[in-house]
């Protein structure tokens, strides 16, 4: 057969999968408008040979698309129990179908025989695959071993543990692509820069899952993901890197509205949720991918100030950096756009100067405000759970303190909520309705789109300012600071507020197929 030149293979092969052979080409079908390459794991079938009739429909009526046959034995991560034997005949009927391409894994391969190999490689190219779903090492070592098969793809998959696996994993590409055609990534919700960079560093392609639900290896993002969020198509050697770094960060909105602000203003970048268990390990990758910006969540926010060779005498007085720039020179600039997030939105609203600010909480968001007001001429009162902390706060940010106990006798333009009291749920709120008297509430958290305190503040007469506009404004000032472009504002908060709303729809998905 006519060997697969790589550079004929498109970019992302989706890996589908289905408890039988129709669902597998419903699925197939569906896919095959976006996506010309799939992998179909024929070990996820229960009997797999009964998949090949249907896949050899397929595959004569989408001649275009590439497709790779799967049938992955249990010893090695898949569902396949039978033995070598049959899963050699059924990867052979596998290629008579029409699949272009079969995956072998390294530890059947090694107990073949020669001729078996070469029967296979003649049906199909041949892809001699290597997992390692606990770490990433010995990836040279591995790799002699693998070239002792002859084989058309080498494809090596292993777990990163931490940020700098995925540096491993490509400096790995980077030295061995012009020798072989590699395919290399790191599963787990670390590998993500291998799987959106793994491209530029040499690798031939990469994987995607179908759907959140349906990912065959951990951390695998979705085709669609790959494609729209990230862009990868467009991926080269000039794209900048930017990421939110932080532990937990699965959650971040950041990846979806900044990636979103990149592709609006057409700038070469791509940015990435970056689940750092440590700042060491955070600042090697800075160094090493290299990575240009840096959005700074819990809880590195004021640990991360250390590190830094320079920072904004602002960004010291609140004590906290959200915002990391690596300058031409390597050298690494803090800034904190916290303070921009609640300022502008209060901004648009009112005038600051002489206003009365209520600020509750007097923790790192609670310290932005309180600076980035006090600066805008706004009077400012703090009130904390723990009254020590708001008298140092305010001390140093010539504000004031009150007590709780005055608050139905006061009068405030805003009422700022920088308390994490009604996070996740809406039920808890930080005051009561007779203890707000204010023209507007603004609250920073922003899940649940509507917390209690903003009902509370509804009934209480009070105009609302909900926590996705602070967190679209201290994104857009990242954006600024780090492309030197206005950020399209208005598209991070469509795409913030439509990500909250898929969420939102499904949770309770799952929460319905639960019960
Ligand atoms: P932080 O540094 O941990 O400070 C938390 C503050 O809330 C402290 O003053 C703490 O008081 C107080 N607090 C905590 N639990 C409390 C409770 N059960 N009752 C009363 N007070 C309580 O957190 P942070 O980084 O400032 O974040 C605060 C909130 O702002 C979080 O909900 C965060 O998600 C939100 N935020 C939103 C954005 C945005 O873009 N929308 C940006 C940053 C932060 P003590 O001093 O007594 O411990």
């Amino acid at each position: 057969m006519a060997r697969l030149r790589p550079l004929r293979l498109p970019r992302v092969c989706v890996a589908v999968t289905a408890s039988e052979p129709g669902e597998l080409i419903e699925k197939a079908e569906s896919l095959v408008r976006d996506n010309e390459f799939l992998e179909f794991r024929l070990d996820y079938l229960p009997r797999p040979a009964s998949g090949l009739a249907k896949i050899k429909q397929f595959t004569e009526s989408h001649p275009h698309v590439a497709v790779v046959a799967t049938c992955r034995r249990s010893v090695s991560g898949g569902k396949f129990r039978g033995t070598i034997a049959s899963q050699l005949d059924i990867l052979a009927k596998g290629a008579a179908a029409g699949c272009q391409l079969v995956d072998l894994e390294l530890q059947t391969a090694t107990r073949m025989k020669p001729q078996q190999l070469q029967r296979l490689r003649n049906a199909a190219a041949f892809i001699l695959s290597y997992h390692d779903f606990r770490a990433t090492k010995d990836l040279e070592r591995i790799l002699e071993k693998m070239v002792s098969v002859p084989a058309d793809f080498y494809k090596v998959v292993t777990t990163a543990t931490t940020l700098y696996d995925n540096v491993v994993m490509m400096k790995f590409i980077e030295k061995n692509s012009d020798k072989y055609s590699l395919v290399g990534l790191c599963m787990g919700e670390q590998g993500i820069i291998s799987r959106v960079l793994g491209l530029r560093a040499g690798s031939i392609f990469t994987f995607g899952a179908v759907s959140q639900d349906e990912r065959t290896a951990p951390g695998q993002v979705t085709a669609q993901e790959l494609r729209s969020t990230y862009r990868i198509e467009h991926v080269d050697a000039a794209t900048r890197v930017y990421g939110v770094a932080g532990d937990p960060v699965s959650h971040s909105l950041s990846p979806a509205i900044m990636n979103a602000a990149l592709q609006r203003e057409t700038v070469n970048g791509v940015y990435l949720a970056l689940h750092a268990k440590s700042l060491k390990d955070l600042l090697a990758c800075v160094r090493e991918i290299p990575i240009h910006g840096l959005s700074v969540t819990m809880p590195y926010k004021e640990a991360v100030l250390r590190y830094l060779d320079n920072t904004d005498p602002y960004t010291l007085k609140i004590g906290a950096c959200n915002t990391v720039v690596r300058a031409q020179d390597g050298k690494l600039y803090g800034f904190n756009t916290d303070a921009a997030g609640v300022v502008r939105p209060l901004q648009q609203r009112l005038e600051l100067e002489n206003s009365r600010i209520l600020v509750l909480g007097a923790g790192g968001a609670a310290r932005a405000a309180v600076f980035g007001l006090k600066e805008r001429g706004a009077e400012v009162y703090i009130l904390n759970r723990t009254p020590g902390t708001a008298q140092k706060l305010a001390r140093s940010a010539r504000a004031r303190t009150i007590k709780r106990a005055d608050l139905k006798k006061l009068l405030f333009d805003v009422i700022i909520n920088a308390t994490p009291v009604g996070m996740g749920n809406t039920r808890e709120s930080p005051l009561k309705e007779d203890e707000i008297k204010a023209r507007y509430v603004f609250e920073m958290i922003y899940d649940p789109p509507e917390t209690r305190l903003m009902a509370l503040a509804k009934a209480a007469g009070a105009q609302v300012i909900p926590g996705i506009e602070m967190f679209v404004q201290q994104a857009a000032r990242q954006f600024e600071i780090w492309t030197g472009k206005p950020a399209p504002v208005e598209e991070m908060q469509r795409v913030a507020i439509l990500t909250l709303q898929d969420r939102e729809v499904a949770r309770q998905r799952k929460e319905n197929t639960q019960r």
